[in-house]
């Protein structure tokens, strides 16, 4: 099982801030950001892709709790990143969207 699936299941604590059946959102470990905020679906696909594939629903869930996250944070903005693959920084390899907000981002990224 995933370290993603694991904090699903409960098997290691997650420090978590929203639940619904299918999505799960927690802080990440090593924050970027004042705000940084894994969002997840809790069943496990490797990538971005592979969840727009086999549940574009939950795809889409994940960024309404983003929003949803941010707006009750008073957030005046955020940035939303899939890393898919190990070259873009992809290190666990169960779908997850970062949301991070609370201070300025550059453009481009790095
Ligand atoms: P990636 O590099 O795959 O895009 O993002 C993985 C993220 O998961 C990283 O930001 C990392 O800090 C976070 N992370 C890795 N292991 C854990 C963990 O056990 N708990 C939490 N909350 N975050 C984790
Ligand atoms: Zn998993």
């Amino acid at each position: 099982m995933c370290i993603f699936c694991k904090i699903v299941a409960k098997e290691i604590p997650g420090d978590i801030v929203f639940e619904s059946i299918d999505v799960l959102a927690f802080n990440d470990l090593t924050p970027q950001a004042p705000t940084h905020v894994l969002i997840i679906p809790k069943w496990h696909h490797e990538s971005a892709a592979e969840l727009a594939a086999m549940a574009p629903t939950t795809l889409a869930e994940l960024f309404t709790v983003a929003d949803q996250i941010a707006k009750e944070r008073e957030l005046d903005g955020y940035r939303l990143a899939f890393n898919t693959g190990e070259s873009a920084g992809q290190s666990v390899f169960h779908a997850h969207l970062h949301l991070l907000g609370g201070r300025p981002f550059a453009w481009p990224p790095g």
